[in-house]
């Protein structure tokens, strides 16, 4: 059993343009950059996203997870970073995945992807309400990025 897991649960306002949206280049730059970093330092987690927002669960190792989202928060690709949730975990909730794309291929999320489509508004909604979102759209219908 791991020790020192934590999970991190937040939002953010969506800085990509529609253009970017439309090529689904940088959603699949962020995955791309996330399965190669995460994987190293035993970062996992799930990512969804909308016009509007992404959401994501960081789940890890306290510093990994801390470095991690340090880095994040950087991103000019999006802004107003909200945390929702943190804190000790007894395990992992998406041990599978670097980082998993919730709800589809990128390909078929494009601006009005499934997010968009449901009215996903994670500013509503609390730190476990987003997590148990995450983890059970994952369960129906996800890109598994490994
Ligand atoms: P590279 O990916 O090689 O990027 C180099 C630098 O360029 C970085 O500073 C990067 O921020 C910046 N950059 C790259 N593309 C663009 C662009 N199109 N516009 C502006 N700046 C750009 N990283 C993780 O490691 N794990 C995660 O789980 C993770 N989740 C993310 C979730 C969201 C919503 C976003 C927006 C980003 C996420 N990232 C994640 C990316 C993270 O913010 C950093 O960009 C990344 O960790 C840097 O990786 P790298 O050092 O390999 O640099």
């Amino acid at each position: 059993m791991e020790t020192n897991l934590v999970r991190l649960v937040y939002y953010s306002h969506n800085r990509l343009s529609d253009a970017d949206h439309a090529a689904g280049v940088d959603i699949e730059a962020i995955l791309a950059a996330s399965r190669r970093n995460n994987a190293e330092v035993q970062v996992t987690g799930a990512l969804m996203f909308n016009s509007g927002f992404f959401a994501q669960v960081l789940e890890g190792p306290e510093p990994a997870v801390a470095a991690t989202f340090e880095r994040i928060q950087q991103d000019p690709r999006h802004g107003d970073v909200n945390v929702l949730s943190f804190g000790p975990v007894a395990s992992r909730a998406f041990s599978n995945w670097s980082m998993a794309l919730v709800g589809g291929a990128v390909s078929d999320r494009r601006y009005q992807g499934m997010a968009g489509e449901s009215g996903f508004d994670p500013a509503a909604l609390s730190g476990d309400r987003v997590f148990g979102i995450l983890r059970d759209l994952l369960t129906e219908d996800s890109v598994a990025v490994a």
